[in-house]
């Protein structure tokens, strides 16, 4: 039986209608931008693997400090204990992390990061005496698929089954010029008619919404509203750190800095699960006291693993080395020549670009998954490129590592796409 054969026995996937879509290819190989499959064909990684493995797959610096580190430690339970891995991560982090970050929180994955960030600033008020219920967002934000990551999402058609059982969450609309005087009005009302206790945000780029973006200015006013009010800022940056953005946070492109940031993805170089929830000495402060109920009870059992906590810190090693900045530099740069070009093509409506980010969306109609999605995936990994399509709109988001050669074939392939619709 081939793989996928007997990968259709047993195995159930995330976010897949079987009866749908049955197959699954299997890959048996990755290497820096590639990904190869159990015929020997190769594909570039143009999402590199949902924005985790940035540095390139199998990345030789990563591995080797990795296997190095499971000689060592491979785990030990982080309440109670401590070890060099968790605080050399720890001190790198406050090198690049925006400045009045102090404290970090561990946990597994970039929802439960999130929800993590809820608890903290529900449990904030909480412990200075307040009883703070509501959580703003923004509509068609993506933070995770737990409750409550779930809960601050945009509403998706999937929720049905757990919807009355979300917590209680206001949605405003991603601002822009045309709405933001509306907007700005309704978030203000909000904060004076209820009891909120934090705005969550994926700053600049929401990532499942397709790569919308949207002015720092703008968020830049909410934010401060919410600070005059003490309504705690979540900075979900899952997607967006770790140099995405052309800055080591898109919060960086903002004057008023979160209390609180989610980080995942790329937080391990694409090696491990792990997350960051990161916060402020304010918060921390609220949870100090001779009273143990007032302490954070939150606790996961792989928390600070030292095997996740190495690579994250190799990673954030080759982040900062000339070479790795040079290639942001080099790809934010070939994506700006080729919008150029591809957005006069008729098929094309619009396109946008933060740093190593780029999107555009197709001048057509259509349901976000309808059978054009399929269609152009298919196209893309005949091709040799893997891309998911979101609904209308085409990203990419590779490696950092991707050779122009490579990134060159992923542009040409797209504009043979339009060519298919
Ligand atoms: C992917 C993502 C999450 C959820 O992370 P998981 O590791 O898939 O749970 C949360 N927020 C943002 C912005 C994301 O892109």
């Amino acid at each position: 039986m081939t793989l996928q054969e007997r990968d259709k026995k047993h195995l159930w996937h995330p976010l897949t209608q079987h009866k749908l879509h049955p197959n699954h290819l299997a890959i048996t190989k990755a290497k820096g931008a590639l990904l190869f499959d159990d015929q020997g064909k190769e594909y570039i990684d143009g999402i590199a693997s949902w924005y985790t493995c940035m540095y390139g797959h199998c990345n030789e610096y990563i591995t080797a400090k990795v296997s190095e580190q499971m000689q060592q430690l491979d785990h030990v339970v982080f309440a109670g204990f401590t070890h060099e891995p968790a605080i050399k991560l720890s001190e790198a982090l406050m090198q690049i992390l925006p400045k009045n970050q102090e404290k970090i929180f561990f946990s597994d994955n970039g929802s439960t990061s999130v929800d993590i960030a809820i608890k903290m600033a529900l449990q904030y008020h909480f412990n200075n005496g307040e009883k703070r219920g509501k959580i703003i967002a923004l509509e068609d934000g993506f933070h995770g698929d737990t409750f409550g990551a779930m809960s601050v999402s945009g509403l998706s058609v999937y929720n049905g089954p757990f919807e009355d059982f979300f917590i209680d969450v206001a949605r405003i609309q991603v601002p822009t010029e045309e709405n933001f005087t509306a907007v700005k009005k309704q978030f203000v009302e909000l904060i004076r008619t209820h009891k909120v206790a934090a705005f969550i945000y994926e700053p600049l780029v929401q990532g499942a919404a397709a790569m919308k973006m949207f002015k720092a200015e703008l968020l830049d006013e909410l934010l401060a509203i919410a600070k005059e009010h003490n309504v705690l800022c979540i900075a979900d940056e899952v997607m967006t750190g770790f140099g995405k953005t052309g800055k080591d946070f898109a919060s960086m492109y903002l004057t008023n800095q979160p209390d609180i940031i989610c980080l995942s993805k790329s937080l391990t170089a694409g090696l491990v699960p792990m997350a960051i929830t990161s916060c402020t000495e304010k918060v921390y402060n609220a949870f100090l006291s001779d009273d143990i109920g007032k302490g954070f009870f939150h606790g996961h059992t792989y928390s600070a693993n030292p095997i996740a906590c190495t690579a994250a810190l190799a990673g954030i090693e080759l982040l900062q080395t000339q070479e790795i900045q040079d290639c942001i530099e080099r790809i934010t740069k070939a994506h700006a020549d080729f919008d150029a070009k591809i957005k006069q093509h008729p098929k094309v409506k619009e396109t946008r670009q933060l740093g190593v980010i780029y999107a555009l969306d197709l001048n057509i109609e259509m349901d976000r998954y309808g059978d054009l999605r399929y269609k152009l995936f298919n196209f893309f990994m005949e091709n040799g490129v893997c891309l998911r399509p979101l609904g209308n709109t085409i990203y990419i988001l590779a490696p950092y590592v991707i050779t122009d050669e490579q990134l060159q074939k992923v542009y040409r392939i797209i504009e043979e796409s339009l060519g298919i619709i």
